[in-house]
């Protein structure tokens, strides 16, 4: 490109000749003027800057307040207000961090989140419902899985293409999107390994894993896995994709009572020791309790937000049953519903259900098991015989339910 000087020449977009403007860019064969050079550059600059956006799906004053993301969680999850508070906090903050302009040097840290309770209790269910309301790419990957480069399993890269196929493969919605890992906790370095080759399983994955958590540039597998040697890597940048990581932490209670109690012989009081809510320690998870139970520390540190899920005890599976947005007993009437019946159920069906989701041990997971249980006769027979009421009797219930399958299901857990 060069200056031209000729005086016959004329901008090619907006129709001025030299005389009028500044001066006129010549490619090959058009010109363009100074004014609508820049207004191409302006515009250039906005589309780009609505492609960033868009693959975020909400600017700064869309991004709702952790309050209304509590609320909106509350719609879909019962309890566990503690975990609420604090992903509501740490998503809010992540996302005000991806949308912070670049004005100043004070860089906000990332800050991904470690959910510690028992299975079962919501932990997905949490992530998945952050990620629903923020509109970004959702992937969950089970740590079980994963092991180091050359091992059986898969390798660590893998969690990113997940989130790769969940944005379509648009790389840069991905960049902002969220992963759950679930079982976290059996990564746990094994004090104990018997291993006498490497520790694949453990300390290798958790190493791997770092880099991701602490934001690097990956090569990823756009298919995953080591079945497709000759794909070509896309490059994901984890710098602004938060990760939640979820685990039972089985017996973790242990080592917090032990740190508890180490530290209340230390300070000597008495009435420390009585505020410690025995039948809930887990309350009380720190991060030297992880630290204790075989993550490394570097791990710790990546995930600055640390909390915890209770057991969901008998009024909160009843609550399950019927009370969020899409519960189970809801789906129930609205398929229902869909043929024109109005499906309803006797108070104590709902108890029995959660009596025998306590009873085989299934927690909230069983519900829905055991409701398709009860439903299953009647979701095959309804539709032809054109009734328009159905009513659920625990008689019903109960029938329904020992003539299925769940000793196999009772069996399998
Ligand atoms: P976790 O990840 O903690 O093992 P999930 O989130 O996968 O457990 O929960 C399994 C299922 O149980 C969910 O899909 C949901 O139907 C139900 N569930 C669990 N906890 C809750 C809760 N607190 N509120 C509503 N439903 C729940």
């Amino acid at each position: 490109m060069a200056k031209k000087e000729n005086s016959t020449s004329y901008c090619n977009f907006c129709g001025r000749t030299n005389k009028d403007v500044n001066f006129l860019i010549s490619g090959m064969s058009a010109e363009i003027c100074d004014s609508c050079a820049e207004q191409a550059y302006q515009i250039v600059k906005e589309s780009l800057e609505a492609k960033k956006k868009s693959s975020l799906g909400i600017d700064k004053s869309q991004l709702p307040d952790p309050r209304t993301i509590k609320e909106y969680l509350d719609g879909y999850i019962i309890g566990q207000d503690n975990a609420k508070r604090y992903l509501a906090v740490a998503v809010y903050n992540h996302y005000k961090r991806i949308l912070q302009g670049k004005d100043d040097n004070i860089e906000i840290e990332k800050s991904n989140i470690i959910l510690v309770g028992p299975t079962g209790t919501g932990k997905t269910l949490l992530a998945r419902t952050i990620a629903k309301l923020l509109k970004v790419p959702f992937a969950i990957v089970d740590a079980t899985v994963l092991t180091e480069a050359g091992y059986v399993g898969e390798d660590i890269e893998s969690i990113l293409t997940r989130l790769l196929q969940a944005s379509d493969y648009d790389v840069a919605s991905a960049e902002r999107g969220i992963v759950f890992i679930d079982e976290i906790d059996k990564i746990a370095r094994k004090g104990d390994n018997p291993s006498i080759t490497r520790d694949v399983s453990g300390e290798g994955v958790q190493q791997g894993l770092l880099k991701l958590l602490e934001g690097s540039i990956v090569n990823v597998p756009p298919q995953g896995g080591r079945k497709h040697p000759d794909q070509k890597m896309i490059a994901v940048d984890t710098k602004n994709i938060l990760f939640i990581c979820g685990g039972a932490f089985d017996g973790i209670e242990r080592k917090i009572a032990q740190r508890l109690n180490t530290m209340v012989v230390g300070y000597a009081s008495s009435k420390n020791n009585a505020q410690v809510d025995k039948e809930n320690l887990l309350q009380y998870v720190a991060p030297q309790d992880l630290k204790s139970y075989g993550l490394i520390p570097e791990i710790i540190g990546r995930l600055p937000i640390l909390t915890y899920l209770d057991a969901l005890d008998r009024s909160a599976l009843r609550r399950i049953l019927t009370e969020p947005k899409n519960s189970i007993i809801k789906q129930y009437v609205k398929l229902f519903g869909m043929d024109g019946v109005s499906l309803t159920f006797d108070e104590d069906v709902l108890e029995y259900i959660v009596d025998k989701a306590i009873e085989y041990k299934l927690g909230a997971r069983g519900l829905r098991a055991i409701v398709e249980n009860i439903m299953m006769d009647s979701m095959f027979n309804i539709p032809s015989t054109g009734e328009k009421e159905l009513h659920i009797t625990k008689e019903y219930a109960r029938e329904q339910l020992e003539k299925s399958e769940m000793i196999k299901l009772k069996n399998s857990h």
